[in-house]
């Protein structure tokens, strides 16, 4: 399960995603969820699985969010459920264009780079282009359940 040597990422950033990927967060399982969605990348053989609870107030109370592949994957599907918590779902629209952004290596604001907090981490994964891909799967999951919890509340 050494599948972290195919990259090798130095400093505090690298620190950060070691640390997502070893012990990833929000990985246990949600029962009943008001968001579910899966996700899968034929070429690589990544995966997710995020599951979410609402709160009354309609801010995510409970994330679930289960990745198998490469060790990006992993360590960005559990930084992103870290992130989730206690947000509405149009902050999360915003927090997962900021992502975005940040993988295109977009020119950021300090009060952009202060909403990813932790997830400016993931900026080391432009290194690797071809993995760029790993690292937002989780987010195209996200951006896919908020679509459908925006259809389902019909608006
Ligand atoms: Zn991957």
């Amino acid at each position: 399960m050494s599948q972290f040597s195919d990259v090798a990422f130095d400093g505090l950033y690298g620190a950060t995603i070691m640390d997502h990927y070893r012990n990833p967060r929000h990985r246990d399982p949600l029962h009943s969820a008001d968001m579910s969605v899966h996700e899968f990348n034929p070429f690589c053989g990544d995966e997710v699985t995020l599951r979410a609870q609402l709160d009354g107030k309609g801010r995510f109370a409970r994330i679930s969010s289960q990745s198998q592949g490469c060790s990006i994957i992993q360590a960005s599907a559990s930084m992103m459920a870290e992130g989730m918590v206690g947000r509405s779902a149009e902050e999360l629209e915003e927090l997962a264009r900021l992502f975005r952004e940040l993988m295109q290596g977009r020119e950021m604001s300090k009060e952009s780079q202060a909403k990813l907090s932790d997830l400016a981490a993931l900026q080391v994964v432009r290194q690797y282009p071809v993995r760029i891909k790993c690292a937002l799967l989780p987010w195209t999951a996200l951006e896919e359940g908020l679509d459908e919890l925006r259809r389902s509340r019909g608006n």
